[in-house]
């Protein structure tokens, strides 16, 4: 049986969700969104999500004909209707039905969809043996021109990245900023181990404050792991002794090669072993129940 989705109120097939060729989220990639997971009946870090959709909603004067809580609900209920409890939920808000000039003002009805899904993610492998990245050549957007930290329906600039790795064989590439520094993946975050110090870049240097991003670093402050928020250059990334990869649908996935350099020994670190286990037990232990128990 197929999906149902949430499309502005009401639940359809999948096959009749459609929207309009007029949707600015179509025509301009003007709209923002989030990816949310629910695991064992449950839905992790929601009000977080739905915090930041709100804010990137705010950020580019979008009014989400939803409050916090009706959002909340709905994406409960989607879950409900389609009876899942592992799951990948797409929420989409677009600026709507418009005509086909840029202005927003002639776009009234902003789009909310739910999509709610069984999860599809990287092969288990590559969480045992690591997965072999390359930095490519597109550089994030800089802040000034379209802030990464607007969860956006844009999505370009990660896709041309995303091609630059296709065509290097690998399943994730890592972007620099402007100013050459290491900021994120196309969909995840970035961490590095030095001298048993976690660093990640910090939220400045033009990166999306991941979730999972804000779990790990909490985690890590649990572990009494030291942790920083600071900038470091490719030739330190290569030189680090661990590296890892976070975002909702990927969680923590370890990286053992940089542009064909060996990242530390060459497997998975101890500290990466450790969060990545710290990670799926509280994942798998708290967020919004769906179903009343
Ligand atoms: N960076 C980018 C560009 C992303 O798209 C994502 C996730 N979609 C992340 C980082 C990771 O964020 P989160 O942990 O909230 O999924």
């Amino acid at each position: 049986m197929g999906l149902w989705i949430y499309l502005n109120g009401r639940y359809v097939p999948e096959e009749e969700a459609r929207i309009s060729v007029f949707d600015h989220g179509f025509l301009y990639g003007d709209g923002v969104f989030e990816g949310i997971r629910a695991y064992r009946g449950r839905v992790f870090k929601l009000e977080e999500h739905l915090q930041r959709l709100y804010a990137s909603a705010k950020a580019i004067a979008l009014k989400i004909p939803l409050s916090k809580e009706e959002m909340k609900e709905k994406v409960l209920e989607t879950l409900r209707k389609n009876r899942l409890k592992d799951a990948y939920i797409r929420l989409v808000v677009s600026r709507g039905k418009g005509d086909l000039g840029l202005d927003p003002l002639k776009c009234p009805h902003p789009e909310v969809i739910i999509i709610a899904h069984r999860i599809s993610i990287y092969p288990e492998e590559l969480y045992q043996k690591g997965m072999e990245v390359v930095i490519v050549s597109t550089r994030r957007n800089i802040p000034s021109a379209l802030d990464p930290s607007i969860k956006s329906l844009n999505y370009l600039n990660n896709i041309l990245a995303k091609i630059e790795a296709n065509s290097k064989g690998v399943p994730e590439a890592i972007m620099l900023n402007n100013d050459g520094y290491v900021a994120e993946c196309t969909g995840d975050n970035i961490f590095i181990v030095k001298d048993g110090t976690l660093i990640t870049p910090p939220v400045w240097v033009g990166i999306l404050r991941g979730i999972t991003r804000d779990v790990v670093i909490h985690l890590a402050q649990e572990e009494k792991i030291p942790v920083r928020e600071e900038v470091f250059t490719p030739a330190e990334l290569y030189a680090s002794d661990e590296c890892f990869l976070t975002g909702t649908a990927a969680e923590i996935v370890p990286v053992t090669r940089v542009d064909g350099r060996v990242i530390g020994k060459g497997e998975i670190g101890e500290v990466t072993k450790k969060l990545m286990g710290k990670f799926r037990q509280l994942a798998h232990s708290e967020g919004t129940p769906i179903y009343e128990s």
